[in-house]
């Protein structure tokens, strides 16, 4: 079978509708609307006119809808995983597990919606202050395709949970769960047209949304340069906005540390879902004196890796979900092996024999990296682990800050010296220590320098859907 093609969404620009490619086979998954800033409009429209009747809801009753779609999400994981894995291409156990945050996701905001009050002050000269946190009215939200149904999650939970309405855009090549979570929630009681899906091309459908005058904030995950776009757009009409850009998380791996659990959690870490995660870790930093071992380690890892459909059972690594992203990696990899930045310790190459007829990619470490390797100064969104020594501690921290981006990273040691500094002079939203990249839904998430602005995740995404309005009351 010939390679899957999948369409840039800018040439369906004036066809109706845009086929959805599983990146594993080439097989057709589904097809959705090609929308227009007409679509957002009338989206726009009528989550406003629906939105006052579910701003004014107790916080219980709108906690009793997300329970209830949570509930349903539950019930219907396994064929919510499958259309994911189908869609997107990750391994049904990645599928399973995101579908069941999606859940979580919904839970955790509709345990705190009920908390979402405001303040009361008294004084002899001013008399009664209440201060009232109040919804936005509609929002927007633009999610990427890598981890679909948790950044939803993400959106949809603090804005729906503090009585907006949103608008929400999709990624084009990887729509088809999101519009299915939709309807979990309608079918658990959202009233019609407070939750709008609107599909179709980013240049068109994003930027309606994000110059829209009547949607109040925006809340976009992706790139860099897409985010810089959305803000471009949203800036003038004073809109919230949240960006949740790019990463390149680094890993310091100190002499000390359990090397076996941290060769583990590198490879977890950099290659679930095909490493096309945000906080995956990116580069990889390991003290001198053990890199020869701990490469080592990793190396016999990463050859076990299993890579294949995600819909196989004992599958590690699904395919790189589309055709551009398999070719920009292996040219970054080219261009830092001729450049004689570094070496392959294995892997490298693109798969595309025998069963693998889709965007596959070997599992690959590289290793004796120079810091200005392409692998270590641009973001890397695929499965390639690039390793560096270093000497001291200060080299390790100074390496790891010397990029743009500055979302997550992580320092694997048992020393309190070590940790302290690290935590506080790593540039960074979140600072794991002896773990990566996991997250619960209780903290905030987002990063500092181009990696964005804003914080989602926990209690902290509420200020991005609330506004304080001040009342004083002169007895
Ligand atoms: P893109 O920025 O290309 O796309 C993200 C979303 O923006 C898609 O829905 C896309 O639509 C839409 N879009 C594209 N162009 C525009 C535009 N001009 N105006 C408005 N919206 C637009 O990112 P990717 O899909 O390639 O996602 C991967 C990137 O996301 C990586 O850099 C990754 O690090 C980052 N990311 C960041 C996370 C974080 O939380 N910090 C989490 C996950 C990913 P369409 O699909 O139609 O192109």
């Amino acid at each position: 079978m010939d390679k899957p093609v999948q369409t840039p969404a800018d040439e369906h620009e004036h066809s109706n509708t845009i086929p959805v490619i599983n990146p594993a086979t080439g097989e057709l998954v589904g097809k959705v609307n090609s929308g227009t800033a007409g679509d957002v409009d009338a989206a726009v429209t009528s989550a406003s006119e629906a939105f006052p009747k579910w701003a004014v809801k107790d916080g219980t009753e709108r906690a009793k809808v997300l329970f209830g779609a949570a509930a349903l999400v539950r019930s219907r994981q396994a064929d919510l995983a499958n259309l994911l894995t189908r869609e997107q291409g990750k391994p049904l156990k990645e599928s399973k597990n995101e579908i069941a945050g999606f859940a979580k996701i919904l839970e955790y905001y509709a345990s705190i919606s009920g908390l979402l009050k405001g303040d009361y002050g008294h004084s002899s000269a001013y008399g009664h202050a209440i201060v009232s946190r109040n919804p936005l009215g509609v929002c927007g939200a633009i999610i990427p395709w890598n981890v679909p149904a948790i950044i939803m999650g993400w959106k949809v939970g603090p804005a729906l949970a503090s009585g907006n309405a949103l608008v929400l855009k999709p990624a084009t090549t990887a729509p088809l769960t999101c519009m299915q979570l939709v309807g979990c929630l309608v079918e658990a009681g959202l009233p019609g047209n407070i939750l709008q899906i609107v599909t179709g091309p980013g240049p068109v459908v994003g930027e309606a949304i994000a110059e829209h005058p009547d949607v109040r904030a925006v809340s976009f995950t992706g790139e860099v340069a897409t985010g810089r776009r959305v803000a471009s757009l949203a800036a003038p009409l004073f809109k919230r906005i949240t960006l949740e850009l790019g990463g390149s998380d680094p890993m310091i791996v100190c002499k000390d540390a359990d090397l076996t659990v941290a060769a583990k959690g590198a490879v977890a870490g950099r290659f679930f879902n095909c490493g096309q995660t945000c906080t995956a870790v990116k580069r990889l930093f390991v003290e001198s004196s053990v890199e020869e071992e701990f490469v080592h380690k990793l190396e016999t890892l990463i050859r076990s890796l299993k890579v294949g459909n995600g819909l196989g059972s004992d599958v590690d690594m699904g395919p790189i979900h589309s055709l551009a992203q398999q070719h920009l990696i292996s040219g970054q990899i080219e261009r830092t092996v001729d450049g004689g930045f570094g070496k392959i310790t294995t892997g490298g190459k693109e798969i595309g024999e025998g069963d693998h007829t889709g965007f596959f990619f070997e599992p690959t470490l590289l290793s004796g990296l120079d810091p200005e390797a392409p692998v270590m100064r641009e973001e890397v969104f695929g499965p390639v682990l690039p390793v560096m020594p270093f000497d001291s501690l200060d080299d390790a921290i100074s390496a790891a800050n010397s990029t743009q981006f500055g979302l997550g990273a992580s320092v694997w040691t048992h020393d309190s010296r070590v940790i302290s500094r690290a935590c506080e002079e790593l540039q960074a939203g979140i600072v794991w220590v002896n773990q990566h990249l996991k997250l619960p839904p209780e903290v905030p998430f987002g990063g500092t320098k181009d990696s964005g602005i804003g914080r989602e995740n926990g209690r902290y995404a509420l200020d991005h859907y609330l506004e304080e309005k001040t009342i004083l009351i002169k007895p």
